[in-house]
C-alpha cells in the first residue's frame, strides 16, 4: 500500500507575514490527519521559516529546485546539503518551469535528481506534455523519456527513494485538469514502464499527479488506482483549500 502524498509548489510566492499565516493554518488543519504525508515546497529564503513554523507537525518542507552540483564556484545556485541544513525532507526536480522556462533539460533534471538522493533528500521528478504534443500523440513518448533519463543515470532503485509527479503542462495554472481517467492512463503507462525493470518497485514508487488540483477535484482523482497523491500549486497558496485537498486524500486512502 502506497501512502499518499499531497505536496503543495508555492512557487515564487509568499512573504514573511502571508507565509506565516500560511503555515500556521496548514499545520493547524491537517492535525490528526491519517495516512496522508503533507509537504509545503516553498522558495529558498523561506526554507528557515518553515523550519521553525513546521518542525515537530505532521507538515513536511522542501524546495522547488536544487543544484546537481555538490558544492562550489556556482554563483547563485543551492546545494542538497544546504537544503537537509534546513530540514528539507523533499525537493522537486525538473518542474515544467525548470524545463521550459530555465532550459533544464533531462540530463540536468537527471543529475539533480541524483544530487538529492546523494543528501538523502526525497526527490519528486516532474514529467509531463504540452498540450501540443499531447494533441500529437506523443504523451507516452514524453513522459518515458523524461522517466527513463533518470532511470538511466540514476538506476530504477532510486525512483524508490523519491516520487513521480505526472503534470501535464497544459493543466499547470490553467484551470484545465486532466479528467482522472486522462491522467490515470498516464500513471499506469508511467508505472508500467518502471514494471518493465522491476515489478516489485512499480508497486512502490508514489506516482503524484499536479495541474490545476483543488478540493473540487481532488477526490475524484485520488480515487483512480495508480494516483498516490497531488502536487499542488495555485490551491497550495489557499489554506483552506490545500487543507481539502490533504483531507480528500485521506478519504480515498485504504
Ligand atoms: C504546479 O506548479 O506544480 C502545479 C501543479 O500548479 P497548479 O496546481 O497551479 O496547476
Amino acid at each position: 500500500m502506497r501512502a499518499k502524498l499531497v505536496a503543495g509548489n508555492w512557487k515564487m510566492h509568499g512573504s514573511l507575514p502571508e507565509n506565516a499565516t500560511l503555515l500556521n493554518a496548514v499545520r493547524a488543519g491537517t492535525v490528526g490527519l491519517r495516512g496522508v504525508q503533507v509537504a509545503l515546497c516553498v522558495p529558498f529564503p523561506y526554507l528557515f521559516q518553515a523550519q521553525q513554523a513546521l518542525a515537530g507537525s505532521h507538515v513536511a518542507w522542501g524546495a522547488q529546485n536544487v543544484s546537481q552540483h555538490i558544492k562550489g564556484a556556482y554563483t547563485g545556485e543551492v546545494s542538497a546539503a544546504m537544503l537537509r541544513d534546513f530540514g528539507c525532507t523533499y525537493v522537486l526536480v525538473g518542474h515544467s518551469e525548470r524545463r521550459t522556462l530555465f532550459g533544464e533539460d533531462d540530463g540536468l533534471v537527471a543529475a539533480k535528481f541524483a544530487a538529492a538522493l546523494k543528501a538523502d533528500l526525497t526527490p519528486v521528478l516532474c514529467v509531463g506534455e504540452t498540450l501540443q504534443q499531447r494533441e500529437a500523440d506523443a504523451t507516452q513518448s514524453v513522459v518515458r523519456a523524461q522517466l527513463t533519463a533518470v532511470i538511466e543515470a540514476c538506476g530504477v532503485a532510486a525512483l524508490g527513494r523519491g516520487a513521480v509527479a505526472y503534470e501535464p503542462v497544459w493543466a499547470i495554472g490553467t484551470g484545465r485538469t486532466a479528467t482522472p481517467e486522462q491522467a490515470q492512463a498516464v500513471h499506469a503507462f508511467l508505472r508500467g514502464c518502471i514494471a518493465g525493470r522491476d515489478p516489485l518497485l512499480a508497486q512502490q514508487v508514489r506516482i503524484l499527479y499536479g495541474g490545476s488540483v483543488k478540493a473540487a477535484n481532488a477526490e475524484d482523482l485520488f480515487a483512480m488506482p495508480d494516483i498516490d497523491g497531488s502536487l499542488v500549486g495555485g490551491a497550495a497558496l489557499v489554506s483552506e483549500e490545500f487543507v481539502a485537498i490533504c483531507r480528500s486524500a485521506e478519504r480515498t486512502t485504504g
